[in-house]
């Protein structure tokens, strides 16, 4: 058997065919960088959401859960920095009419700086074989250095154009490397401007009494607000965290490859409050804790990686993504911010109240630190496809298999009768009833076995069991694994103990 590779846009189609996911208001032609989940789509994001809950909030002593409102008093935004400095850089190419995000196009030209890095080493792999050393080769070869070299400046120029909110310098960069319009080829662009991208609403039935309100951007504010009804409700003592999650809104200015950046989508969130000055080591940990939870769902380490920030956000002393390689290359995951005490001090400021936590142990009042870990929902969903998504050749026919992590897919075991007749599907149905009440299942009759254990596989459930006539002689089943295609028989009396080996951690 061998994998094929793997595109974004199989995987699109196949989350469409299989009930995962759908763009949204299709028959009125969609809405952009919306999305629905389907009836399979729905309980993988259940269970990827549980899989976080479990992890974060259920096996730990502190860290305790919280589900606020999506509208907030609008002063929250005012004191996040949400409503001054939550803008993205928008730039228009003049022929094409296209609109960009000016950061990410430099960005998209550094990436490909670093592809053209990537196969000048290739090129000198082959031409050295076994003696070839990469480190001296970006050391010595001209080429190498020179595009390393305008990375590191263009890098550096573009951070502190950002962070300087200069746009006239960003646009000039943009001009300098030669950027064209991807679309028409020209570099004919406008001035740079800034976008916020909170959605605004409004609350009330009057017009001219009704509140402007922003549909929240992320869903960390919630839990600042809360911090002290949480600690003292939970009688919690720093450090602790507060989880959780929930929908986010954002008018992202171009929302491309699927579901990675949405305008509408759900985060799981935790803000873990420490003393002053214990915010590094608490960074370092949450960064340990985080890696292990993707590796433990069967992530592998070529797929992962962290990337510092050094354009850190206004509220952050340290931060760093956890990038996920998607088919579009390496991209944000999860971010993991020491966010200080920015956020509290800032709605102590605008509200007048106090904030603080008395330690009992020092004898003191502060106000908190805060770490984050902040994950998209939608991206790892996204993550767990692209992982799982494999096109295999058996026997000269291409498979086509999810072999999602059995704890996160949506149906765990499928019940086949080999047939439709001779009380194999009651039979069927017994055993459905019996395994149902411990694992989500599935009842399937339609169709040759062949194309059951096909569809099945396409689906990604872990396991089938198979009546046949034999089942009615002996009470035996035959279990079909998704990943070997093996197929062991076995009696229907163990099968409980037997799946859920298989299924738990
Ligand atoms: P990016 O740089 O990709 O825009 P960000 O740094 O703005 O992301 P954060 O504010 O750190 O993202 O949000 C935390 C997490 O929320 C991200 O790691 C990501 O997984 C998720 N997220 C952010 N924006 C989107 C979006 N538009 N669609 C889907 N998920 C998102």
């Amino acid at each position: 058997m061998s994998k094929l590779s793997v595109d974004l846009k199989k995987i699109i189609s196949h989350s469409k065919e299989y009930g995962y996911i759908f763009p949204s208001s299709e028959i009125y032609d969609g809405l952009s960088a919306c999305y629905d989940y389907g009836p399979f789509g729905v309980e993988l994001k259940r269970n990827i959401k549980d899989y976080w809950w479990r992890s974060m909030v259920k096996s730990r002593l502190d860290v305790v859960g919280l589900d606020s409102s999506i509208f907030m008093h609008p002063g929250i935004w005012k004191a996040s920095g949400h409503v001054d400095a939550f803008n993205d850089p928008l730039i228009d190419n003049k022929d094409s009419k296209k609109r960009y995000r000016a950061d990410q196009l430099i960005e998209s030209y550094i990436e490909k700086l670093n592809s053209k890095i990537e196969k000048e080493v290739k090129k000198a792999h082959k031409r050295f074989g076994d003696k070839f050393d990469k480190d001296q080769f970006l050391q010595t070869s001209v080429r190498a250095q020179d595009y390393l070299n305008t990375i590191t400046k263009t890098t550096k120029l573009m951070n502190q154009y950002l962070i300087e909110e200069d746009y006239g310098s960003l646009k000039k960069l943009i001009e300098e490397i030669g950027i064209v319009c991807p679309v028409s080829g020209t570099k004919n662009w406008t001035d740079i401007r800034k976008f916020n991208l909170m959605f605004s609403t409004k609350i009330g039935s009057v017009a001219d009494q009704a509140t402007d309100l922003y549909l929240r951007p992320e869903t960390a504010q919630g839990i600042f607000v809360n911090f002290l009804n949480v600690q003292k409700t939970a009688r919690m003592k720093v450090p602790f965290g507060i989880a959780q999650i929930g929908k986010a809104f954002r008018n992202e200015i171009i929302a491309r490859q699927f579901i990675f950046r949405m305008r509408e989508f759900e985060q799981m969130e935790m803000q873990f409050f420490v003393r002053p000055g214990e915010e590094m080591k608490w960074f370092d940990y949450w960064k340990k804790e985080r890696i292990k939870w993707h590796k433990k769902i069967g992530f592998s380490e070529n797929v992962l990686k962290f990337h510092d920030h050094e354009n850190l956000a206004h509220y952050a002393n340290a931060a760093t993504d956890i990038e996920f390689k998607y088919p579009f290359g390496f991209k944000e995951l999860e971010g993991i911010h020491s966010r200080t005490d920015f956020d509290l001090r800032s709605h102590e400021k605008h509200t007048n109240k106090k904030l603080q936590y008395f330690d009992s142990e020092l004898g003191e009042s502060y106000t908190p630190y805060v770490i984050e870990t902040s994950i998209g929902l939608d991206r790892m969903f996204l993550a767990v496809l692209c992982q799982s998504y494999t096109e295999e050749l058996v026997k000269e026919n291409t498979r086509i298999v999810l072999k999602i992590p059995p704890i996160l897919a949506p149906i765990k075991v499928a019940i086949l009768p080999l047939l439709k007749k001779d009380n194999l599907p009651e039979k069927s149905k017994d055993i459905y009833n019996k395994l149902n009440n411990f694992f989500s299942c599935y009842y399937e009759e339609k169709d040759s076995i062949g194309k059951r254990y096909r569809r099945q596989d396409a689906l990604g459930t872990p396991f089938c069991v198979t009546v046949d006539h034999e089942t009615l002689d002996n009470n035996s089943v035959t279990l079909r694994n998704r990943d070997t295609m093996d197929q062991v028989r076995i009696s229907i009396d163990d099968l409980i103990i037997q799946l859920n080996n298989k299924l738990s951690f």
